[in-house]
């Protein structure tokens, strides 16, 4: 087992001066939703604060060690029909992608049950279509704020692919090839020899590709703390090592925000603390139903025959990433809590799964293993919107294992509804009370 990484410097804060500046709007949470949200805002012309309980940009944060593919792909929700089935068989295995921790958490079997009941194909279709929309307006956004100017380094827009090693995975793939064109993802199947066109210095020993020429990735954890840096030239405050540990309460208005570094009164409040808003809105009576969803990712010094574009490989649910000098491997999905242990079979496994698709990939050194947990929600779609029965509440958390994808029209949706605009979609999918909405209705004070 590798150790943990080192849990976020929160308390005491190295700078315990209070805050001083009540903030229009004050965003819980400095990861890439937090963030965005802060963007948007600001540019409605909103003063924004925005307080992380770690460092910027930091490991405890899942907008750091991920994969950050971005584009049209990715957009089927993780409740899809079988899925229940595959994640049984897999529990046996301890390389297997994905993995739940059996425990009596009534928070987990809450949860499970909701996402039993996702796994149709009516609401996975459905999600898909919502998922997909808000990714295509996420890259439209990211195109614009990435190219040209001080984030154009850290975004790269020229495809995707995604590798079968088996004919049946393939062939699954394949067929369903005309359905998610006909939902505006413009994928396609490669033909003989273009894979060595578009690869021409990876040997990849699989049965066929796809290719999305939406794909896009961003490069993290450099584009987050880019981002920060941006909206502090937008006159943001961003304060880290700072959280927030409870509210105080009147009728249906948030009146004050208890952080480690004082009290603040915004006028608005919103929670982006990714998978721990649950417990950050807990104390609010709020029921947003969302379990961690720990995730892996190996960083390695870039071998001369890495792939060129980001690659989904198909049946191992493993991506790799070209990061420059860097190539970056994600994969597994576990449900076992706040437990941020590094499980080295996993990772062994992650790094099977690449040598199997990859099998002449040069072996070089090891730069970082990373874990983090998604903010998973149970049909997979985020909670977005108004937080009731307050007034001055908005939630933006769920974005799962595409929240780099989603991040950028998250915010913007905020900055709308913030504004007491109409939103530029339709938020009934994503509404925060969906599932149960509030626990009971307890104000802390
Ligand atoms: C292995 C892996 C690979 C992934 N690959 C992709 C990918 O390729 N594409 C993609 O789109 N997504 C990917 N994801 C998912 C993506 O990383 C997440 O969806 C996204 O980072 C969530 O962002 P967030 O801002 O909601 O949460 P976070 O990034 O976790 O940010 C929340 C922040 O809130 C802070 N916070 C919590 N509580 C408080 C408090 N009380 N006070 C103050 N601050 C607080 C936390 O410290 C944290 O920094 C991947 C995830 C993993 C694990």
């Amino acid at each position: 087992m590798a150790p943990p990484f080192p849990p976020p410097p929160s308390r005491p804060s190295p700078n315990p001066a209070p805050i001083r500046r009540d903030p229009d709007v004050l965003v819980i949470g400095g990861g890439v939703v937090g963030l965005f949200c802060a963007y948007y805002l600001r540019r409605a012309g909103n003063g924004v604060t925005v307080v992380e309980r770690g460092p910027l940009g930091g490991p405890q944060s899942c907008s750091y060690g991920n994969t950050g593919f971005v584009g049209t792909q990715g957009a089927l929700p993780l409740a899809e029909p079988g899925v229940m089935a595959q994640g049984l068989r897999w529990l046996l295995n301890p390389e297997s992608p994905f993995y739940i921790r059996p425990r009596p958490d009534p928070e987990l079997l809450s949860w499970l049950r909701h996402f039993r009941r996702a796994c149709n194909e009516r609401d996975a279709k459905a999600g898909f279509r919502v998922l997909v929309d808000l990714k295509k307006r996420s890259l439209d956004i990211l195109r614009e704020l990435c190219t040209p100017g001080d984030l154009a380094s850290t975004f790269t827009a020229r495809g995707m692919l995604l590798a079968y090693r088996t004919p049946q995975g393939f062939e699954k793939a394949r067929r369903s090839v005309p359905g998610t064109v006909a939902s505006g993802v413009p994928l396609r199947v490669l033909e003989p020899g273009e894979l060595g066109v578009l690869e021409p210095d990876a040997e990849f020993d699989i049965h066929g590709a796809l290719y999305n020429e939406e794909g896009a990735c961003l490069r993290v954890p450099e584009f987050v703390t880019g981002l920060a840096r941006t909206l502090e030239g937008m006159g943001v405050e961003i304060h880290e090592r700072t959280e927030v540990v409870g509210f105080e309460v009147a009728g249906r208005e948030i009146r004050r925000v208890r952080t480690t570094r004082g009290d603040l009164s915004p006028r608005e409040t919103v929670v982006a603390a990714g998978t721990w808003s649950a417990e950050c809105a807990r104390g609010l009576g709020l029921g947003l139903r969302l379990q961690p969803a720990k995730g892996y990712s190996v960083t390695v010094r870039a071998p001369a025959n890495a792939p060129r574009l980001p690659v989904l490989l198909g049946e191992g649910k493993v991506a790799i990433v070209p990061l420059g000098d860097r190539l970056r491997f994600g994969g597994t999905l576990e449900l076992s809590g706040l437990d941020a242990t590094i499980s080295r079979r996993r990772v062994d496994g992650i790094l099977r799964t690449v040598h199997t698709y990859l099998p002449k990939l040069e072996s070089t050194e090891i730069l970082e293993t990373w874990s983090g947990f998604r903010p998973c929600s149970p049909d997979g779609l985020p909670y977005l919107g108004r937080a009731g029965p307050y007034r001055n509440l908005s939630v933006a958390c769920g974005h799962g294992h595409i929240g780099m994808g989603l991040a950028p029209v998250s915010g913007r949706l905020i900055a709308q509804i913030v504004a007491g605009e109409r939103p530029e979609t339709d938020l009934t999918p994503l509404r925060p009370d969906r599932h149960g909405g509030r626990t009971r209705f307890r104000l802390r004070s």
